[in-house]
């Protein structure tokens, strides 16, 4: 193994307990049964934070460690926050799919089934940022759920990032959020 694997791993060791404990803090929000289940993996663009394969979130160690070396924990919280939330729509889909019981209207559901067989990952193969991408219902539904729940915990979502293309209609979701954590009072 040479020394940037080494270090690499070092660094997914360090990080691990830190995302463990977010994920503990945070699983009142998410709406399902049992821990979401994570691990890592490496891609110098640290643009591109997570992703959701078989019900099991990775998460780019390169993008969380410039977070958490910037000292922009909440920023690793709210990617990750996005990432459970497309762990519940994969759920939803599921479910709909197998004649299971369904937590939300099967609409938006339909359209999310969709959308995951005809994604717009958020850049191309040349790393280009994509347009298509953040007006998926799946990304403004999880950019919109992320930034609710940190809104309700009083952070400071002015420096969390927010696709412009869908940001209006982001935020009118997020206080949708924001509304329902409170009246949950949770
Ligand atoms: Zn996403």
């Amino acid at each position: 193994m040479n020394i940037e694997q080494e270090r690499l791993e070092a660094l997914e060791i360090l990080y691990y307990s830190n995302i463990e404990n977010l994920i503990d803090k945070d699983q009142r929000f998410f709406r399902f049964q049992g821990k979401p289940k994570f691990d890592f993996f490496q891609n110098e663009d640290i643009r591109i934070f997570g992703k959701q394969k078989n019900n099991v979130i990775f998460l780019n160690i390169f993008a969380i460690d410039e977070a958490y070396r910037r000292k922009a924990s909440d920023e690793v919280e709210y990617f990750l926050l996005h990432e459970i939330r497309h762990l519940f729509q994969h759920e939803e889909v599921f479910c709909l799919n197998n004649n299971s019981e369904i937590a939300i209207g099967s609409d938006i559901i339909r359209k999310w089934d969709y959308e995951f067989s005809h994604y717009s990952p958020a850049t191309d193969e040349k790393g280009n940022a994509s347009q298509a991408y953040a007006k998926q219902d799946c990304e403004i539904d999880a950019y919109a759920f992320a930034y609710g729940v940190m809104k309700y915990k009083g952070k400071d979502v002015d420096k969390l990032f927010l696709p412009p293309e869908s940001k209006i209609e982001i935020l009118k979701m997020s206080e949708e959020w924001v509304k329902q954590f409170k009246s949950e009072n949770i």
